[in-house]
């Protein structure tokens, strides 16, 4: 069964945060196994905001975390990768308060990762494993969670626009594919928007390097990296947001027309209810006890 891994160097990059257009330097550290993904602000005397579903902040255009009013902004796309990759625990260290966006996807993120390695760490990864449903409704929307003993993503959504209208795809994160399939997928945001979340400070760091730009009738910015690149865009930022459960999941996810809001909604209503889930390595001889501080740090 699998071990945590941690990132084998330190790697770092720069670029601005897409709400804030705040430029921002990066580090990623190796971390010691039990850590977790905590972010450091080294602006801010390297005060630290551990990655769970306790930090969530306000969640409207991207995901944050708060912590006594420390906020890291736009956590999504990297922890998608980190959790694409198998990367368990490692310090981002950040000078300003967003991730950079980068490219809108979570490729430069893994990119960076791969190419400083991963290294295997001595405990043994603990997996949430889902052991009753949970579904949540919201109107049309949709979110859920159902056993299994795999990790896996189906999603669809639905959106008004020539290029989109509706798209489903299932993923399954164990078989590998992320890398190929979801990591290359870039954030969107339609013309029509564009102003108006200009003007309320939202997408200061937009631009069509790091946006796919929606028009009334196509996207400004071609080509598309896949046909379907929405919805796989959707399944990255889900995964993203259930990072902040802390462990890599072993469930069946199934979300329609979902956003950020609900795939937190998600975390919090998994991470309140400990009868929903247990901690396991697989390995049949853990032990339960073994778990018990991670589920106490978690609720
Ligand atoms: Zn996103």
């Amino acid at each position: 069964m699998p071990f945590e891994q941690t990132i084998r160097t330190a790697v770092e990059c720069t670029g601005v945060g897409l709400h804030s257009g705040a430029p921002v330097r990066m580090r990623i550290l190796p971390a010691v196994a039990g850590t977790g993904v905590v972010f450091r602000r080294v602006d801010l005397d390297d005060f630290e905001v551990e990655a769970n579903g306790r930090n969530v902040a306000k969640v409207s255009y991207a995901t944050s975390l708060m912590k006594k009013g420390v906020l890291i902004s736009t956590t999504e796309h990297l922890l998608s990768a980190f959790i694409g990759v198998g990367l368990d625990n490692a310090i981002v260290e950040l000078d300003n308060l967003e991730v950079p966006i980068l490219d809108g996807s979570a490729s430069p993120i893994v990119n960076l990762v791969m190419r400083a390695g991963l290294r295997q760490q001595r405990r043994r990864r603990h997996y949430l494993r889902i052991r009753r449903e949970v579904e949540i409704r919201e109107g049309d929307k949709f979110i859920a969670v159902y056993p299994s003993d795999t990790y896996s993503v189906s999603y669809a959504i639905n959106f008004p626009h020539p290029l989109i209208g509706q798209e489903t795809l299932e993923v399954d994160l164990t078989s590998g594919d992320y890398t190929r399939e979801i990591a290359p997928a870039r954030t969107f945001g339609s013309l029509q928007d564009e102003q108006a979340l200009r003007n309320m400070g939202l997408i200061r760091g937009a631009s069509e390097q790091n946006v796919i730009v929606l028009t009334p009738d196509g996207i400004k910015n071609p080509p598309l990296r896949f046909p379907n690149e929405f919805v796989r865009h959707k399944v990255l930022d889900l995964i993203g947001d259930l990072a902040l459960i802390g462990h890599q999941l072993l469930g069946k996810v199934v979300a329609d027309r979902a956003g950020h809001a609900m795939h937190t909604a998600l975390v919090q209503r998994i991470l309140k209810d400990s009868s929903l889930w247990e901690l396991t390595t697989g390995e049949a001889d853990s032990s339960p006890t073994d778990a018990l501080p991670s589920i106490a740090e978690l609720a």
